[in-house]
């Protein structure tokens, strides 16, 4: 049995529902650091991968940031996978996503020096009102190297297993 373990980051504006997601993806197994250092939670999550592979996921959580602000490397360090995340009611917390996107790229990367997998997750796909399009969402996916994108709901546990899993095929294929 090999063990894997895995950063990953979530990033973007503060109240898309990061917490909530890390919260609810982790469910029981919850392990929650608070880093006075660097500002970050992390929280912890074992996967069967397979039938020979687990998997330790370190999920990093920025705590209590409202809008972008450039991270500290520290945050970064080691991290394998990251997830943007957005409001898909809030034009604002989508418009961020670039920032996020394009910081991480700068601090984080490959040893071939080639981004980290990132999925782009637009959360609260439960809400009615939506101030961006999945066509503008898709384009601006493609343009900003992002593997892939997903709707989901944390508040109807709506893609949150599917977008990490994503997220950890992606990795393993470009390792
Ligand atoms: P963070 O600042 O990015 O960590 O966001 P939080 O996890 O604190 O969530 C911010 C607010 O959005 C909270 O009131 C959550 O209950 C709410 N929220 C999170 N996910 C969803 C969702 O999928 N749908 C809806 N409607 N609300 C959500």
């Amino acid at each position: 049995m090999t063990e894997h373990l895995l950063k990953i980051l979530i990033v973007g504006d503060g109240n898309v529902g990061k917490s909530s997601f890390v919260n609810r993806y982790v469910s029981g197994q919850f392990n929650r650091t608070y880093k006075m250092t660097v500002g970050v939670d992390f929280a912890v999550k074992l996967l069967n991968w397979s039938d020979e592979e687990k998997v330790r996921l370190q999920l990093w959580d920025i705590a209590g940031q409202e809008r972008f602000i450039s991270m500290t490397r520290i945050y970064y360090k080691g991290a394998v996978g990251c997830i943007v995340m957005f409001d898909i009611s809030s034009s604002s917390s989508f418009l961020s996503c670039r920032l996020w996107k394009q910081d991480l790229d700068h601090k984080a990367m490959l040893p071939n020096g080639d981004p980290i997998p990132c999925i782009l997750v637009a959360n609260k796909c439960d809400l009615a009102e939506r101030a961006v399009s999945a066509d503008t969402i898709d384009r601006f996916s493609r343009d900003n190297g992002f593997f892939t994108w997903m709707e989901a709901s944390v508040k109807e546990n709506k893609n949150i297993g599917e977008a990490m899993r994503r997220l950890v095929q992606e990795i393993f294929s470009v390792h």
